[in-house]
């Protein structure tokens, strides 16, 4: 068969799907400048397929631009075509940034930081998922048992991760039923969201040149074990020095840092907002499945929803570098670039206002739905500065929707479908 190789340049917007617009490939120096034509109510498509309540109905032109640098594209070495795809930006025909574009949110937030602080975030997102190429066996977590069945699945992704310019860390078979986790070396800002990005999609290409699908939704069954998304961060300055950790405050983290966090935490209800964003993100984050259940910040405690990780203090270990916070409370129903934009816009806060951190024995819980959530960053003061009015508006409308879609089914019911969807 005669084959012309194709790109897609793709967002990954509000629904966390990434959806995009394919070209031949050799076009793509022209398409830089001149991206693929796209429209104000396709970021109002949701995660299960019909189209939102649209602030912006059918009106509207815009334009998804490729961004060099994010680039992918990942031979598997057999016959069916290779991984190709670009990720960009939205922007309006006049070149300006569209305010809804997820990818110009987070980049808005990594500014404020910068203009404040001189401060830069250095991030990495940690995976879990769903293999469904493997048996689901009693006994099976951590288990060598489960990372031999798995087959080459890991090799593969490991190698495609790599050809994708992402440096794996880790592969592991994970607590629940057919749960798999995926790290990698952390990234500077944007960069962080977009491996995220193509991490997600890489995985689920690589399950399926096998023959099979990786699922990254939040939950797949109500009595099981949760996919979280953590995201460890840590906070460096222009020069690239490590500015998180210091070993004289509490909990080891530096003043600035100790802000940050206290942004965090203040604004976590509207947070979870877009960084737990469907449904069932919340029958997740109950207790006793090692998902956060609290608005706290602790070293060693699986269920708060900021984690202090410190470096195990061995002979030789760079410290200052390593020390980082985990952000347990995001799954991969958030695109990253507003999960991360949102945590760090809530950080920039903090800091802002030198928030204190909370006091011991003070531990609210989560909100206990999205629509909870949702109320929370509605009601929330600062997040209008975060996000410009059209955009929080179509994100309220879109998320509102989509509860619409589900409410009539039960838990297992909503389960099956995100299993489907992410
Ligand atoms: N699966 C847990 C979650 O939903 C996390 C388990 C772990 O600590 O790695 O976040
Ligand atoms: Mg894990």
């Amino acid at each position: 068969m005669i084959r012309e190789p194709l790109i897609m340049v793709c967002t990954c917007e509000m629904a966390g799907r990434v959806r995009g617009k394919g070209f031949p490939a050799s076009e793509l120096p022209g398409r830089l400048a001149g991206g693929v034509g796209w429209i104000p109510t396709n970021g109002m498509i949701s995660a299960l397929g019909p189209i939102a309540d649209s602030p912006f109905g059918a009106k509207g032109e815009l334009l998804l631009i490729p961004d060099q640098t994010t680039e992918t594209r990942v031979d598997f070495g057999d016959e069916a075509a290779a991984e190709h795809f670009i990720l960009g930006d939205i922007r309006q025909l006049d070149g300006t940034p569209w305010p809804c574009c997820p990818r110009e949110f987070l980049r808005g937030a990594l500014a404020a930081l910068e203009d404040m602080t001189g401060l830069r975030i250095f991030a990495a997102f940690e995976h879990e998922f769903i293999y469904d190429g493997v048996l689901d066996r009693p006994g099976a977590p951590y288990s060598l048992d489960s990372w031999r069945r798995q087959g080459v699945f890991g090799e593969v992704l490991t190698a495609a991760l790599r050809q994708a310019g992402i440096r794996p860390d880790s592969f592991m078979p994970e607590y629940g039923a057919r749960q798999f986790e995926i790290t990698c070396a952390p990234a500077i800002g944007l960069q962080a969201a977009d491996q995220a990005v193509i991490l997600r999609e890489i995985t689920r290409a690589s399950a399926l040149h096998l023959g099979h699908e990786a699922s990254f939704t939040p939950i797949a069954a109500p009595a099981g074990i949760g996919n979280g998304v953590h995201i460890h961060f840590s906070l460096r300055d222009r020069q690239d020095r490590p500015a998180t950790h210091d070993a004289a405050l509490p909990f080891g983290l530096s003043a600035v840092a100790a802000q940050f966090a206290a942004g965090v935490l203040h604004h976590l209800p509207a947070l979870l907002a877009l960084t737990a964003p469907s449904p069932v993100s919340y029958i997740r984050l109950r207790p006793n499945r090692f998902a956060p259940t609290t608005v706290y910040l602790a070293e060693a405690d699986r269920e708060t929803s900021l984690r202090v990780c410190p470096p195990p203090p061995l002979p030789g270990t760079d410290m200052a570098g390593q020390f980082n916070l985990e952000f347990r409370a995001a799954d991969a129903s958030a695109s990253p670039y507003l999960a991360l934009g949102a945590l760090v816009r809530a950080g920039v806060d903090g800091i802002r206002r030198r928030l204190p951190l909370p006091s011991a024995g003070t531990a609210p819980p989560l909100p206990a739905s999205l629509d909870e959530a949702l109320t929370a960053l509605e009601g929330n003061e600062a997040a209008r500065d975060w996000m410009a009015e059209v955009f929080l508006d179509a994100y309220l409308r879109h998320k509102r929707a989509e509860i619409r879609m589900t409410e009539t089914m039960d838990e297992a019911e909503r389960c099956a479908l995100y299993a489907q969807v992410y």
